[in-house]
């Protein structure tokens, strides 16, 4: 009789260099292609690998992309353990008891798991309402979601999750998975665009072809505080998405609000939503005002101080390192061409999301576009990550506000 023979694939196991072993060891959930010096055998996408130390011991476990610079994204550092049910169901709950108490019920739509900083590298998990906006940046993932799917409605209360992929890996997850950007992939059928409510405003989000995840929920805290200082001014909301900042703006009793963005679609979600919010008599009477251009090109061509307080949150201008530099030189541009709309006494609210742009640097550039418009100012604030959005490393810390008031 013949025993039938099992063949069983090895651990994939990994060696690094001696700087990536400290990096990992310090907490840095990223080990790059380039320092992986050893392994016993080629990967496969979303495969667990484990990075053993100079001395042969556990280090840490993580998810492995054979074809990504960003060969592993870790886990787990120190002690080995099990990634088994039990382990992921408790890594999701740890993130989501990050936000009890975060909100009340005015605030339907925030963030419940920003990636790496909440030990899910590589994945977001948004909530509007009961509709959750899976998003995933790297292909490691998508064997996962199998076992990873069930826990969400679980956990959360979710009623149906869309799954959204990054650009980059929409074609592996079509090819290999069967996934499309878009679909949903728990629960009932989504009645796109989802309702939610931020600060007690009513907002759509296009949780299936919006950008990120359908809004910008990283804003909540700047456009709170823009609420707060819109009273009796005219506000230019410049790279407006839809209407986020001026929302806020009309609610805290602006005089008029004007949405600029150069897309079409953004400014007719912008008009949806104010209509939402037509029954809270300040919106009402707020007159609201869309101009669709290149931002840049419209503000440099206007000639007369027009506002009272100019938002400026551009999309991230530095894609890379490289592009830093360039970066800087047009947020100070921007900041200058903001300042020169502003009439006396007016606010600068001015926003980066572009994470190889640092806080200092960018608020040394907006200061000196300040500085250099001659006019007197002081700055009231700077703000960084909003509580739902940690940022736990340096790269991970893209977001930066700072709020200026110019003397009458
Ligand atoms: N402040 C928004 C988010 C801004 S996202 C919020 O609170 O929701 C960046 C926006 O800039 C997008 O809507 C995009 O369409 C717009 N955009 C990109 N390039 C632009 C340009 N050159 N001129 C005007 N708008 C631009």
């Amino acid at each position: 009789m013949s025993v039938p023979s099992v063949t069983t694939t090895p651990r994939l196991r990994l060696r690094v260099t001696a700087a990536a072993e400290a990096s990992v060891r310090g907490g840095h959930p990223w080990v790059f292609g380039d320092s992986v010096r050893e392994q016993n055998r080629e990967g496969t996408l979303g495969e667990l690998a484990v990075i053993y130390d100079r001395r042969d011991r556990f280090l840490a476990i993580g998810l492995y992309d054979p074809s990504s610079p960003l060969r592993v994204r870790v886990l787990h550092v120190g002690q080995p353990v099990a990634l088994d049910a039990t382990w992921w169901r408790e890594r999701l709950a740890v993130a989501l008891a990050r936000r009890q108490g975060m909100f009340d019920a005015q605030t339907t739509g925030f963030r419940l798991v920003n990636g790496e900083s909440d030990g899910w590298p590589g994945l977001v998990l948004d909530r509007y309402g009961s509709v959750g906006v899976l998003k995933l940046y790297t292909g490691a993932w998508l064997p996962r979601l199998p076992h990873l799917v069930p826990l969400i409605p679980a956990s959360t209360g979710l009623e149906a999750v869309v799954l959204r992929l990054s650009r980059n890996i929409q074609a592996v997850a079509r090819a290999d998975f069967g996934l499309q950007d878009g679909q949903v992939i728990s629960g009932s059928d989504v009645a796109n665009p989802v309702e939610f409510l931020e600060s007690g405003l009513r907002f759509e989000a296009d949780v299936v072809r919006g950008q990120k995840t359908g809004f910008f929920l990283d804003q909540r805290e700047n456009r709170r505080r823009v609420g707060d200082l819109a009273a009796g001014r005219r506000v230019l909301n410049a790279f407006s998405f839809s209407g986020g900042f001026s929302l806020y703006a009309a609610r805290g009793r602006a005089i008029s609000v004007t949405d600029l963005d150069i897309s079409p679609h953004a400014l007719a979600a912008a008009r949806r939503n104010f209509a939402l919010n037509h029954t809270t008599p300040s919106v009402a009477r707020c007159q609201h005002e869309t101009v669709q251009a290149d931002a840049f090109d419209w503000l440099a061509a206007q000639r007369r101080p027009a506002y009272d307080l100019v938002v400026l949150d551009p999309p991230s201008l530095a894609r890379r390192e490289a592009e830093r530099e360039g970066a800087l030189r047009a947020y100070g541009r921007l900041a200058r061409d903001g300042i020169r709309v502003l009439r006396q006494g007016g606010r600068l609210v001015a926003a980066s999301c572009s994470a190889h742009v640092s806080a200092e640097e960018f608020f040394a550039a907006v200061r000196r576009a300040g500085r250099e418009s001659g006019r007197r100012f002081s700055e009231m604030a700077t703000t960084r990550h909003p509580p739902d959005h940690p940022a736990t490393f340096p790269e991970a810390q893209y977001l930066k506000a700072i709020f200026l008031v110019f003397e009458p």
